[in-house]
């Protein structure tokens, strides 16, 4: 019943913003936050401050990197990304608002000006004087060959991670892209977030406030599944592809 619901919105739709966390990359093999084998369980938070202040803070959030880019490299997109990617393709997405960092939308299709990346990307990094970024694949050889927490080549300055940080500004500019779509579309499907964090969560709720409709997409519940015009439970890869297939595309 949500399913054909969902679908006949999505046909209806014409300005569709999609809004993704790290649930919907759970089934490439990526764990999410707040599951028992989740990030916070495997690893110690180093804060942005500390990675400021402290060499062993950096050689710690680097030894971490090492450790993880193997497997959030080899990771492919799975059924809900390219359902998102079918959305594009039919001509409705507007743009992709993500939470996640390992830029497995771009690699579903979608092209990266179109998707919103608030917390940043796994994918490179960067240099926090000069603005320089590498690879990450370039970063990790650096960090391997001994460079424990490796500098700018250009300034000196310090290397980190594209990502943001717990205590790191979000990136004001795509904050204000993503606030613009949610504010432009007609409707907004929020998938694989527990929609706790902020202030990435304010966007689906400024759609909701534009009179967009809020379509929620998660196996468990959501802060903000009292305000949901429809909420979709159930595994992703399954539920998206079918609130989303071919048979919706435009005519
Ligand atoms: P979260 O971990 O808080 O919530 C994920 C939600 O998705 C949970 O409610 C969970 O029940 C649901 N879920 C997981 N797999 C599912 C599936 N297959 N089908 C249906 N529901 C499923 O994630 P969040 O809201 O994105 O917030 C966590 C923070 O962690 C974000 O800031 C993000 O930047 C970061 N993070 C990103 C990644 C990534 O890039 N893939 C991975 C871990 C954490």
């Amino acid at each position: 019943m949500e399913l054909q619901v969902a679908r006949e919105w999505i046909v209806a739709a014409s300005r569709i913003v999609g809004f993704t966390g790290a649930g919907i990359s759970t089934e490439s093999g990526i764990p999410d936050f707040r599951s028992p084998d989740g990030v916070w369980a495997r690893n110690r938070i180093v804060d942005f401050q500390e990675f400021l202040a402290s060499e062993e803070g950096r050689i710690e959030y680097w030894r971490q990197k090492l450790a993880n880019w193997p497997a959030m490299r080899a990771a492919r997109p799975n059924a809900g990304h390219y359902a998102f990617a079918e959305l594009h393709e039919q001509g409705k997405l507007l743009a992709l608002v993500t939470q996640n960092i390992e830029g497995l939308h771009q690699r579903s299709g979608l092209p990266s000006e179109m998707v919103y990346e608030l917390h940043g990307t796994t994918t490179e990094a960067v240099c926090l004087s000069c603005g320089d970024r590498i690879t990450s694949d370039e970063a990790c050889r650096r960090v391997e060959s001994g460079e424990k927490a490796p500098r700018c080549r250009l300034c000196g300055g310090l290397l980190k991670p594209a990502t943001i940080s717990f205590g790191q500004s979000m990136p004001i500019d795509v904050m204000e892209m993503a606030r613009a779509a949610a504010e432009n579309c007609d409707l907004l499907i929020a998938v694989g977030s527990s929609l706790v964090v902020e202030p990435a969560a304010s966007i689906p709720r400024l759609a909701k406030r534009a009179g967009a409709r809020l379509v929620i997409v998660n196996r468990e519940r959501t802060p903000l599944d009292g305000m949901a015009d429809l909420i979709v439970r159930g595994e992703i890869g399954t539920v998206l592809p079918a609130m989303v297939g071919p048979a919706t595309r435009a005519g």
